[in-house]
């Protein structure tokens, strides 16, 4: 049995493989199954799971949503979705239509700040497909108005910096039920950026989201420490959800963070899809 990896990003949303490239750079890394988990989109899923079929790589239909949270920020993770569902399609139309009355707006907040900077420069870093503010960062990297993608964030587009501008999200309720009509498992992703007090706000909003469908928590993830690790173990434990692990590469080696590997710390065993799959089918014989 191999080895997989569950969290991952492609040029749909703000990463720099297309999903054909994505699925083959795992196939060369000698994953069995991955799951691609773009933000906000389904777009990319079609032709990863087309070359999935092509390469004999499994690869499961995904999805990271941004849900509504302070001061921290919740993700949430939805795993074999259906994509020609209409009501997640509607949802995600909803999303698009927020990110695009927003973008517009950060240009105009960093042209103030006068930076030399159009929505066409940026629409042509995102490849085509959904964008985001990492799109903005390289932009100004490019430029030289800063001198790191971090930078970027930090200076201007990070919540509370001057170039920054909300966007609608839904609540983690909203996005979980939707996760799940569309037969997705909702998983919590990285609990570490929630910045939570300790493991009691941790287990009282778990135990709030799985009123709310939730099916499992991402334990396993490059930023997480082996305390975060243990605690997130225990939870799901003690909560039976679902275990996942994925290292959110985006397609750059950002500080040497690898596809499968994370930074060399990770081995995700293929028993986590079968896990996800249990977890599935019981979501849809509940269903019947
Ligand atoms: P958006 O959905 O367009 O608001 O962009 C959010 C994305 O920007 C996240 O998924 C991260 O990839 C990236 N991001 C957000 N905050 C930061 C930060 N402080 N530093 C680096 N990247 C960030
Ligand atoms: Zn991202
Ligand atoms: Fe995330
Ligand atoms: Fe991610």
């Amino acid at each position: 049995m191999g080895y997989v990896d569950l969290h991952l990003h492609t040029t749909a949303s703000d990463g720099v493989r297309s999903p054909s490239e994505i699925v083959r750079y795992a196939k060369a890394k000698g994953l069995q199954a991955i799951a691609i988990t773009d933000h906000d989109t389904i777009e990319g899923l079609e032709e990863g799971l087309l070359e999935g079929k092509k390469i004999d790589l499994e690869v499961i239909p995904g999805i990271e949503i941004s849900a509504e949270h302070s001061p921290g920020s919740m993700h949430l993770l939805g795993f074999f979705l259906d994509i020609q569902h209409p009501f997640l399609i509607e949802r995600l139309g909803y999303l698009q239509k927020a990110r695009a009355e927003r973008n517009p707006k950060i240009v105009e907040r960093l042209n103030r700040l006068g930076i030399q900077l159009t929505y066409e420069e940026v629409l042509k870093a995102s490849g085509g497909g959904q964008v985001g503010r990492p799109h903005f960062a390289q932009v100004l990297l490019k430029k030289n108005y800063v001198r790191s993608f971090q930078e970027a964030f930090e200076r201007f587009l990070k919540k509370g910096a001057p170039g920054y501008v909300d966007k609608f999200r839904f609540t983690a309720k909203e996005a979980i039920h939707f996760i799940n009509e569309a037969k997705g498992v909702a998983v919590l992703a990285h609990p570490n950026t929630l910045n939570l007090n300790g493991y009691s706000e941790l287990e009282n909003l778990i135990l709030r989201l799985i009123e709310g469908g939730l099916k499992g928590i991402e334990v396993f993830y490059p930023e997480h420490s082996t305390l975060d690790v243990a605690q997130y173990k225990t939870l799901a434990e003690r909560y039976g959800l679902v275990m996942t692990g994925g290292t959110d590469y985006h397609g750059i080696e950002k500080n040497g963070l690898d596809i499968g590997i994370g930074r060399g710390q990770m081995k995700l065993p293929y028993s986590m899809v079968e896990g996800l799959k249990r977890t599935r089918n019981q979501l849809l014989s509940e269903r019947k």
